[in-house]
């Protein structure tokens, strides 16, 4: 079991998920820039988070619902949590994640969604056997089922986080094609960003010789 002061953010498992390294620098060494990618995400959640909870046809609606696991030594907010009616007259909670763009090839936002409900689970007693994604592209909801192999992913992906931030390693710097949609990247690699500007500069000002705009000195 973990102390409270060592539960780690659950949001820590999108960063992780998309790069070791990016992971580090947020949550290691604590730098965060923002892009128009994690603004847009940013402003779909505090819609999410704004803590108004409802009745909605029988199922009451939770929203920025803080949820946390010591066993997984894991905290957070949970976009909604509805609690819907059950045979047995037990409230049945159902996690709700909302996310910006269209449904991902890969599993990050299933782990998200099984890692709240597993806080849920050991908060509540409960067992929860599925929850929804909703995807603003979209704009419906994809049921995912939280099941064996899901949650096995989840808690290994959970054990790796805690191994990086106690030993407090940021991995090395490597280029991918994704890089160029990471919100760190100026800060991840800035001479990479320099020479891209730079070689952008260049080529336009050439054109613009080629084309007679400017004289050549
Ligand atoms: S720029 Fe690339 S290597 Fe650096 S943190 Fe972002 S994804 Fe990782």
């Amino acid at each position: 079991m973990f102390a409270e002061e060592e539960l780690l953010p659950l949001s820590g498992l999108q960063h992780l998920q998309f790069c070791a390294r990016q992971y580090a620098l947020i949550h290691v060494e604590q730098l965060w820039e923002e892009n128009r990618l994690t603004a847009e995400g940013r402003l779909m959640h505090e819609h999410a988070d704004s803590e108004q909870d409802e009745w909605r046809d029988g199922v009451r609606i939770c929203r920025g619902m803080r949820i946390r696991s010591l066993r997984l030594g894991l905290a957070g907010r949970a976009d909604i949590v509805e609690f819907h009616s059950a045979e047995c007259g037990v409230m049945q909670p159902r996690p709700v994640e909302y996310k910006r763009g269209r449904p991902k090839k890969g599993p990050e936002d299933r782990i998200q969604l099984c890692a709240q409900a597993l806080c849920l689970e050991e908060m509540l007693g409960l067992s929860i056997p599925e929850g929804d994604l909703y995807y603003g592209t979209q704009r419906r909801r994809q049921v995912i089922a939280l099941d064996h192999q899901l949650r096995e992913a989840t808690e290994a992906l959970i054990a790796r986080m805690h191994l990086i931030f106690q030993g407090s390693v940021t991995p090395k710097v490597a280029y991918k094609p994704k890089c160029d949609n990471c919100s760190l990247l100026a800060l991840c690699m800035p001479h990479s960003v320099c020479s891209k500007s730079a070689r952008r500069y260049l080529d336009g000002a050439l054109r613009k010789i080629e084309h007679g705009e400017i004289e050549n000195p």
